[in-house]
């Protein structure tokens, strides 16, 4: 690992052939590397694992007792990930047919949790998602990226992260994305306090990666 890097347990850096990338434990999910049980996580297929590449500090810890609600798991590239080295893990994603393909990648990932839900309808998925989440990560696409986030803040621990990826043409593909992003930001900070931003841009066209905690 490198010196500054700031990676949960369970998720290391390891060498496929002549590369290096970061990695899970896991049953591959999407064509991505394999050497033995280490899986890597490629960061043009996933932004949280864009942020963790650069560097960001997410607060993850991984381990066991770690809890995670993902909303927009879509058919599992990143939560696969996720449930590889964190605890519990509620993944919510409101298509059918991505669900279908995230319920055969939780078969071997007893911690993972599919829910075919609306991430707008959080009453929906409350009496299934335990209450003091550690971790909230966010990667739905869709208009309305920060009232999603409010939203769901209910479940949060108070010393708990958000880590929430921004879609700058989701929210309007006219604007400039740093006039979307100021705007997020400001919507953001009626709930949470913004710890860190980053764009993904090296990964993610017009992302921004943002790390917050509920105030
Ligand atoms: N996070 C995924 C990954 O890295 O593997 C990719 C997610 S994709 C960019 C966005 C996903 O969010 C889509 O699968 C979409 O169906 C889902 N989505 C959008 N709005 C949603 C909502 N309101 N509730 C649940 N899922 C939503």
């Amino acid at each position: 690992m490198r010196e500054d890097e700031r990676l949960p347990t369970g998720v290391d850096r390891h060498t496929f052939g002549d590369d290096e990338h970061l990695a899970t434990r896991g049953e591959p999910v999407y064509g991505e590397q394999t050497d033995g049980e280490w899986r890597a996580w490629n960061p043009t297929r996933s932004k949280l694992g864009a942020m963790l590449e650069l560097g960001m500090d997410t607060g993850l810890a991984g381990g066991a007792e770690e809890t995670v609600l993902y909303l927009g798991a879509a058919s599992g590239t990143t939560v696969s990930h996720v449930a590889d080295f964190a605890g519990p893990t509620y993944a919510v994603e409101f298509a059918p047919r991505p669900t279908r393909d995230l319920l055969a990648v939780a078969d071997s990932r007893p911690r993972l949790f599919p829910l075919l839900a609306d991430a707008r309808k959080p009453e929906t998925y409350a009496h299934v998602v335990e209450s003091d989440i550690d971790v909230l990560v966010q990667d739905v696409a869709t208009r309305g990226q920060a009232r999603v986030a409010l939203e769901n803040r209910r479940f949060l621990a108070d010393d708990g992260r958000l880590l929430l990826a921004v879609k700058a043409r989701s929210e309007d593909v006219t604007r400039e994305p740093g006039e979307v992003f100021a705007d997020v930001r400001e919507e953001l900070a009626t709930g949470y306090e913004v710890l860190e931003t980053r764009r993904l841009e090296d990964y993610h066209a017009d992302h921004l990666g943002v790390v917050a905690r509920p105030e």
